[in-house]
């Protein structure tokens, strides 16, 4: 049988990850990836990209887990190997501090980042405001970066990648076999599903490189996360807001929040607004749908709706979004033979 053909749409970090994932467990696909944006002009070239999991309610913790613990095997191999700089990727310490003892003292990612442990007094006196804390190491992708690592890696492997806005999926149908839906927010249009909303984010990129230590307020509205060039300061969760245009009043209050976390960043230096809309839903949407239009049967395999965690499960999101492909193929080969019988 000719190999079948894969459209994946969308070029963040899913939309990527995703594409490479599909080459390296089926190399006899011919992949595609369409998309009308590619970095740096994504949200996932927005994010923070640390490795601290967000929770999604709609979906088992157990399986939440298994995708952070993929992503970070994954990404840990990367920052212990020569590729690490050009990929962005780096292992951070830090702290998340509480003003309040959390109810849940052990998050359910504790055992996959390293060293994770209570903080001590002596380490607590960094925060007059805060009673408790959690110190650990974990890791940080430089988002622009990593998304260029990703595209040359599938460039590699023969993906072509075109920059096309698709209006509906049913217009891929006489050039593809199969779809793999990776468009983030932009599903909302895309398969019109009205689960999907956005939670803006503004944060701010500067330069201080004196700060070495990742600091995030146990709320998650206050965070500082270093990178390798800069440090991102954030930030806000704004739901159902679809404005991308920096406010400059929230930009003085990241500023004044981080500030009283990590008092030295008042001499930080070209400070740069960025703002994102993530692509929230109560559960990560990673299904294989099959659309009909009469006799005419179209694969689809969704995965999108990573909200404010797709950085730290995308490899393991990947992972099963493969995996449903190579549902889609054998469905569509056993259609084949019964098609010459
Ligand atoms: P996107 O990056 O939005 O990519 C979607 C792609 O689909 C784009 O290329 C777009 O052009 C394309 N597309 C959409 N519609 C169409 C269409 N109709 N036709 C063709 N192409 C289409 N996560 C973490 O894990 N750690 C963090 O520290 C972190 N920090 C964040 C900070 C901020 C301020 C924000 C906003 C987000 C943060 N996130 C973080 C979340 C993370 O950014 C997202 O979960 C992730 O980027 C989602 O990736 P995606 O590929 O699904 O979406």
């Amino acid at each position: 049988a000719a190999a079948p053909k894969v459209a994946v749409v969308g070029a963040g970090v899913i939309g990527l990850s995703t594409a490479l994932c599909i080459m390296e467990t089926w190399p006899s696909c011919s992949v595609t990836v369409l998309s009308d944006q590619f970095s740096p002009n994504t949200t996932s070239d927005v994010a923070a990209g640390m490795l601290i999991p967000h929770t999604y309610p709609g979906t088992p913790i157990h399986v939440q887990k298994q995708w952070f613990k993929e992503t970070f095997s994954y990404l840990f191999a990367i920052s212990n190997s020569t590729e690490a700089s050009e990929a962005g990727i780096h292992l951070i310490s830090g702290w998340q501090v509480f003003k309040n003892i959390p109810e849940e003292e052990l998050p359910f990612w504790s055992d996959v980042v390293l060293g994770f442990r209570p903080m001590s007094e002596a380490e607590l006196q960094k925060f007059p405001h805060h009673r408790f804390g959690q110190a650990f190491t974990t890791l940080k992708c430089d988002c622009p970066p990593y998304l260029l690592w990703l595209e040359k890696r599938l460039k590699a492997t023969g993906t072509q990648m075109y920059t096309r806005k698709v209006a509906d999926l049913w217009d891929l149908h006489s050039e593809y076999n199969i779809i793999v839906n990776c468009a983030g927010l932009g599903a909302h249009h895309l398969v019109g599903d009205e689960q999907l909303f956005p939670v803006r984010g503004q944060v701010l990129k500067v330069h201080a490189p004196w700060v070495k230590h990742f600091i995030r307020d146990g709320d998650g509205l206050t965070y500082i996360y270093p990178g390798i060039h800069r440090v991102t300061l954030g930030g806000t969760r704004e739901k159902d807001s679809w404005s991308l245009s920096p406010d400059p009043g929230t930009t003085k209050d990241i500023f004044d929040r981080c500030c009283s976390l990590e008092p030295s960043l008042q001499e930080a230096q070209d400070i740069k607004v960025k703002v994102g809309l993530r692509p929230s839903r109560w559960c990560v949407r990673l299904e294989r749908e099959i659309l009909s239009q009469g006799r005419v049967q179209l694969p689809v395999v969704h995965n999108y709706g990573h909200g404010a965690g797709g950085f730290s499960v995308h490899r393991g999101t990947a992972k099963e979004a493969a995996r449903l492909v190579g549902e889609c193929i054998a469905a569509l080969q056993g259609s084949s033979s019964r098609a010459k019988l």
